[in-house]
């Protein structure tokens, strides 16, 4: 049997937009995956782990994840079967890391994001559009929340963004 057996789904909406279609799941789980936080870590790109709260979130396609002691949190939720089919996911994936355990080094480190500053002065700073967004700040933010890759931004594949692309890309985007 499982470490979490049993699981308990509730949407709501972000509290700055009440009226929003998008929801958060809150996902109530049945067993204290505290212990196994530093398993999922491991297993996960570009977590941000705090083992004194504890707490451990990192975004994947459209949706982040939040993990606690008995709750796993699933953003950009737009309907209550896709939260069952991606509780579900994130369960069997829980438990399957948990049951795998004694091959898996655990990890306490935790994924520093960068600053959007920081991503902007390495960005071509024309405000072209091209990404689809207005400026290149815009697109720095965009970087740093995960919503974008450096592929969006054309300008960053010619010659003369080298340097720059591979400074991006050591930061982790
Ligand atoms: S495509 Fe690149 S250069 Fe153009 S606005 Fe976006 S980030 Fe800036």
């Amino acid at each position: 049997m499982g470490l979490i057996t049993d699981f308990s789904i509730e949407l709501s909406t972000p509290e700055c937009d009440l009226e929003s279609a998008i929801y958060r799941a809150s996902v109530s789980i049945d067993a204290d995956i505290s212990e196994a936080l530093p398993y999922v870590n491991a297993t996960v790109e570009k977590a941000e782990f705090i083992p004194s709260v504890p707490v451990l979130v990192w975004t994947e396609g459209s949706h982040k994840y939040a993990l606690r002691p008995r709750e796993v949190a699933i953003s950009n939720i737009t309907e209550m079967k896709e939260a069952q089919q991606l509780a579900s996911q994130i369960v069997a994936r829980i438990n399957s890391i948990w049951d795998r355990k004694s091959e898996i080094e655990p990890s306490y480190e935790s994924y520093e994001r960068p600053k959007v500053l920081d991503i902007l002065k390495l960005l071509p700073r024309t405000n072209c559009r091209e990404c689809g967004l207005a400026t290149c700040m815009a697109f720095a933010d965009s970087l740093a929340k995960d919503k974008q890759s450096l592929e969006d931004c054309p300008a960053l594949s010619g010659a003369e963004c080298v340097q720059q692309l591979d400074a991006l890309r050591e930061m982790g985007l």
